[in-house]
């Protein structure tokens, strides 16, 4: 039976039941000291038909019971081997065999300092034999029968199962250490497929979280009638036969001292007793083990997604750079040949006598002229080539004029306007034409995605060392694709003539040389959301535009 596999708990109660049939007994009790770790396990026949198996983990008292009594004491002795084997009822090994006959207990001195008498009495006891289990000289435990009957054993028997408790203790042990190792191996598999599951590249947080759910149930004693179920943030991914119930293990994922959620294991059906519920403590280490396991790739991932993130954003701020850099050079080539341009045909004008269809052709070319002149001022703007007149000012009231133009045109198409600008801001240093126009440019954008209407959210906070302005429209959104370019000058979704592609090139362009930040949330038919930050004290290089 030691070798067949089965469990620790379902192997005693077999060996146990055994022994009571074997000896004819009513009560059998074993008390395993395995490692420091004391369990008792006791069957008890009341009828022919009627047994209890009870076990008792992780007694603190290596004692056979817990009556609080001399007696208790006295399985210590035994245990210890500080027996005196000259009294007349100790056994060669160092054990106990007392028999009442005719209801007659020998009253010695050694009976009643250890109170046996009335431990008998009080199982109706009238036989009792205890032994030690002997391996290599240490006593790893007792083994106890009692009987109800005069007729029980005789003294010839007591030295055959002093031995035969020898080879039980051998096979107790062997079985442990097999249950033990079968634990560990079982442990060791789910552990590694975890880390197999977390080096696999490309598997979404989801996969890898019911794939950790699947290894699991075979770590445990019981894995048909085991279930799992994680919840992180706040998402639950049990299955649907997940049914919380009182025999349950749990453990918390805890990253960065964080609670994030639990990992939690529950038996469908009921199982006997262990040390933590139906639960081994093995398993109590396990669960434990595979949620600070799971917290650590949750927290790798973590950091990966961050630092692609990081170098997103670096990748794109430097393809801005860039583009300012070339729509500089761009505006600085242009801007000479244009103002020939505009100069000449304003002379050429007013040169008298010129008929009037070139005069009118003239015209064309200043207007030509001044719009292109426009275009060159924003891609100038965008690459922070234009000297900003910054001084102090209340970023609230600027945000009140900018708006001035627009609240009757957003009642007329049917948005409407949120403001709420925390008081009190403090001044900040920027030039006013400039912050006016990003809080331009910006409204309008969310103006034309409402075109049947909608709400305006504008709104201003404050932090320790920066002032936020954000504006959020409930418009058509953006796309991702459309969000990652709407920084490039020129980059447009708008029809020819409503868009040109410049303004939040622009808005980028004065929020960056006023050493400030910008950032967009969008989603298709939601809405979107700009927030920009400002620093309440300008860094120095900042201070002098470029
Ligand atoms: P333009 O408005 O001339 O197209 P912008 O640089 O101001 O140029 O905007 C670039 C693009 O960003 C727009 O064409 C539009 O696709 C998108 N966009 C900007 N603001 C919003 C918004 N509030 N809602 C939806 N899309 C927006």
């Amino acid at each position: 039976m030691a070798n067949s596999g089965m469990t620790r708990t379902y192997f005693l109660r077999k060996t146990l039941r055994l022994m009571l049939e074997f000896f004819n007994a009513d009560e059998v009790n074993l008390l395993l000291r395995v490692y420091d770790d004391s369990t008792r396990f006791e069957l008890i026949k009341y009828s022919p038909d009627d047994f209890r198996f009870n076990f008792f983990p992780q007694l603190n008292n290596a004692s056979l019971h817990d009556y609080g009594t001399a007696l208790d004491e006295h399985w210590n002795y035994i245990l210890s081997g500080n027996i005196n084997k000259s009294v007349s009822f100790v056994t060669k090994e160092g054990g106990l065999w007392i028999r009442m006959l005719d209801n007659q207990i020998i009253k010695n001195d050694f009976i009643r300092e250890i109170q046996l008498d009335k431990y008998l009495a009080a199982g109706e006891l009238k036989c009792l034999f205890i032994t030690p289990f002997l391996l290599d000289n240490e006593r790893i435990g007792l083994f106890e029968l009692k009987s109800r009957s005069e007729r029980f054993l005789c003294d010839f028997d007591i030295d055959f199962i002093e031995t035969f408790v020898h080879t039980l203790g051998m096979t107790l042990l062997n079985q442990h250490t097999q249950a033990a190792l079968q634990e560990r191996v079982k442990e060791l598999s789910c552990l590694y497929g975890m880390s197999q599951i977390a080096e696999t590249p490309y598997v979404s947080l989801d996969d890898l979280i019911y794939s950790i759910m699947d290894l699991i149930p075979p770590a445990w004693q019981y894995p048909e009638i085991t279930r799992t179920r994680i919840i992180l943030d706040g998402i639950d991914y049990s299955l649907p036969d997940f049914e919380s119930n009182d025999n349950k293990l749990a453990s918390d994922i805890m990253i960065d001292n964080k609670k994030r959620g639990k990992i939690e294991i529950i038996y469908t059906r009921e199982r006997p007793e262990l040390d933590e519920g139906p639960f081994l403590k093995e398993e109590r280490k396990l669960l434990d083990t595979v949620a600070k396991e799971l917290a650590m790739i949750i927290k790798r991932r973590e950091s990966e997604e961050d630092k692609n993130r990081l170098q997103n954003q670096l990748h794109h701020a430097d393809r801005l750079a860039t583009v300012g850099e070339l729509a500089a050079g761009l505006a600085h080539e242009i801007n000479e040949p244009l103002g020939s341009i505009l100069g000449f045909a304003q002379l050429a004008g007013k040169y008298p006598g010129v008929p009037d269809q070139v005069k009118r052709d003239l015209e064309k070319i200043v207007r030509s002229s001044l719009h292109a002149r426009e275009i060159v001022k924003k891609m100038t703007l965008f690459s922070r080539q234009v000297t900003a007149q910054k001084k102090q000012i209340d970023i609230n009231q600027v945000i009140e004029d900018s708006l001035y133009f627009y609240k009757s045109r957003c009642q007329k198409e049917g948005i409407k306007l949120d403001i709420k600008l925390q008081p009190d801001l403090p001044f900040i240093i920027a030039d006013p034409v400039h912050i006016n126009q990003v809080v331009v440019n910006i409204v309008v954008n969310a103006m034309q995605a409402m075109p049947h209407g909608g709400v305006l959210n504008i709104k201003t906070l404050t932090s320790a060392d920066e002032i936020m302005l954000i504006i959020k429209d409930t418009g058509v959104g953006m796309k991702e694709e459309v969000m990652e370019q709407i920084f490039y000058p020129f980059f447009t979704t708008k029809k020819a003539g409503q868009g040109l592609g410049l303004g939040l090139s622009v808005v980028h362009g004065i929020i960056t040389a006023h050493g400030g930040s910008i950032s967009v949330i969008s989603e298709p038919g939601k809405g979107t959301e700009f927030k920009i930050s400002l620093p309440i004290n300008l860094p120095a290089a900042s201070n002098t535009s470029e």
